[in-house]
């Protein structure tokens, strides 16, 4: 069979929930049995996310192979429940290095390179990598950015010439478009959305499906306008607006028929009917009233809640499995310095200090350890906030005031977190972190493996700063479990206090890996020691036991 195509572009706006559609769509598509991989096509030109700015991108999102993505991956991830590869992200930047480098190695025998058909054809090449090396019956290609953007021309170009080289049978385009309301009239203008098509077909690119996005819900009126006026089918015009509940865009776009839509526009069979009942129970169980659980996340990002969208989603399934609301109070780290934001801290039933890069608000989160571990307030670091869980003990209990990491303070004279030995030689800031899977032993009878229920799991990493194997004696003596090690026994992976309620932390970042239907074991573990801090009864709620397929 054919690979079969589905490209997403925006219109009018961005941030208008272009990667949780283009998710939902996979979801779609894998209830009906289908093998479903998604790609993202992102126009700007650094090579990756992994040195961009949180407040400029949001979170970097880590596959297991080690690519730093971006965001929307974790949605495609989640949705679908797959594991994707580095060829699912894709940017201007890599596609430009690939190039100049063949043009440097004399690839192109004395040619004039050009953006057509030099960078577009690099981008098909691209988009055929993900069904080469992938068992995916259908791929989904979502352009970032929103048709009209100068740098996303050639991808656009490369979606038109796509038509040609492998069908028009085999294609489909779907625009997701925002629908502005007029407060004065109260009512939802379409006409953004005409002249985002218009300029769409001005590229050569007619779309077969058109989702208006809307923050109120849209008329069937607009629906035909937009239809009559765009030239697409009407059933193929589905409003949508915003979901309360952002798993329900899958059950919305199903019950519009976009799911049949894009079956029949593709000529695909279903191998089985789509089994939405996990999801509704999900869904229902994120509408239903629950018992409200406080956990404040102690960052540096925190204005932007998108830099810890993991995060904040594996906290919601734990809590979902366990018939609790978790409410984020998000907890300016600058902010504990000065003394302030501590009334949030002080009435949470948990603590969390997730991963971060830099010096700004370091003392902040250590001090919202050193909180944790004396007021015995259950505690998740991950990462970055392992690394500080260390420097406290070693500062507070292990008595070395001047105890800190090599990131922070190159000349501490008590260097607990340090730089790991194949980072030294390193310069580059790109790409050269110890990143992706990597095995971790867990030791019996600590509360890592009691909630993991095994003894060897594999993490995803980013980082480049480990904990310094010269102290390990030392914390073990004064009641730090080293309860996650690399095979090898040289890197800590996991810390734990031995006699505290609940204080844990892993050099990986657990949160890429939680799943809405299947909660990660250490958030699981976490929410319920802050259950019982807060005296809420628990729930066990199971939803299904899917097994994570490996596209
Ligand atoms: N800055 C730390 C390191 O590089 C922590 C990284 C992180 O939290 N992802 O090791």
């Amino acid at each position: 069979m054919d690979v079969k195509y589905v490209f997403i572009t925006g219109g009018v706006v961005s941030s208008v929930g272009k990667g949780v559609t283009s998710a939902a769509l996979g979801r779609l598509l894998k209830e009906r049995g289908l093998n479903v991989a998604i790609q993202k096509l992102d126009p700007y030109i650094n090579v990756d996310p992994g040195t961009m700015s949180p407040y400029q991108h949001g979170e970097v999102y880590v596959l297991d192979d080690g690519s730093e993505t971006d965001l929307d991956l974790g949605h495609y991830e989640r949705f679908v429940d797959i594991n994707l590869t580095k060829v699912c992200n894709v940017t201007t930047g890599q596609v430009y290095a690939d190039v100049i480098a063949k043009e440097r190695r004399g690839d192109y025998l004395g040619g004039t390179i050009q953006v057509i058909p030099h960078i577009t054809n690099e981008i098909k090449h691209r988009i055929a990598q993900v069904s080469k090396t992938t068992n995916a019956d259908v791929v989904i290609v979502e352009v970032g950015g929103t048709v009209g953007d100068i740098e996303s021309l050639p991808f656009l170009e490369a979606l038109r010439q796509m038509r040609g080289d492998v069908g028009r049978e085999n294609c489909c385009y779907v625009h997701v478009t925002w629908l502005p309301h007029i407060a004065a009239t109260g009512e939802l203008k379409t006409k953004p959305t005409q002249h985002s098509v218009r300029e769409l077909r001005s590229i050569g690119i007619s779309p077969d499906v058109i989702i208006a996005r809307a923050d109120l819900p849209i008329e069937q009126e607009l629906t035909a306008k937009i239809a009559q006026f765009c030239d697409v089918e009407q059933k193929a015009v589905l409003p949508m607006h915003t979901a309360d509940v952002m798993y329900d865009v899958p059950l919305r776009l199903e019950e519009l028929g976009v799911g049949d839509y894009l079956m029949d526009k593709l000529s695909l069979k279903a191998s089985r009917q789509p089994q939405w009942e996990v999801w509704e129970h999900l869904v229902a169980e994120s509408r239903r009233e629950k018992p409200k659980l406080n956990i404040a996340l102690v960052g540096k990002y925190v204005e932007l809640h998108d830099a810890y969208f993991s995060v904040r989603e594996a906290l919601n399934h734990a809590g979902l499995a366990l018939g609790v609301e978790v409410h984020i109070d998000w907890v300016h780290s600058v902010d504990l310095e000065k003394g302030i934001g501590w009334d949030e801290v002080k009435a949470a039933d948990g603590v969390l200090v997730p991963g971060g890069f830099g010096s700004r608000g370091i003392e902040g989160k250590v001090l919202a350890a050193k909180y944790a571990r004396e007021e015995l307030v259950p505690y998740l670091g991950l990462c970055l906030g392992m690394q500080l869980m260390v420097v406290e003990f070693a500062r507070n209990v292990l008595g070395y005031s001047d105890a800190n990491s090599t990131e922070f303070d190159p000349a501490s004279p008590h260097p607990v977190i340090d730089l790991m030995p194949d980072q030294r030689e390193i310069a580059d800031m790109g790409a050269t972190m110890r990143l992706g899977v990597y095995p971790c032993e867990l030791q019996s009878g600590t509360r890592a493996a009691e909630a993991y229920d095994k003894l060897v799991v594999d993490e995803r990493h980013r980082h480049r700063f480990e904990f310094n194997n010269a102290y390990r004696t030392e914390f073990e003596e004064k009641g730090v479990q080293l309860s996650g090690m690399s095979p090898d026994g040289r890197l800590v992976e996991i810390a734990e206090l031995r006699d505290h309620p609940f204080m844990l932390a892993t050099q990986f970042h657990p949160e890429f890996l939680s799943r809405p239907t299947r909660p990660h074991p250490l958030f699981l573990a976490f929410v319920r020691a802050a259950c019982e801090k807060a005296e809420i009864k628990q729930e066990a709620i199971v939803f299904d036991q899917e097994i994570s397929e490996k596209v």
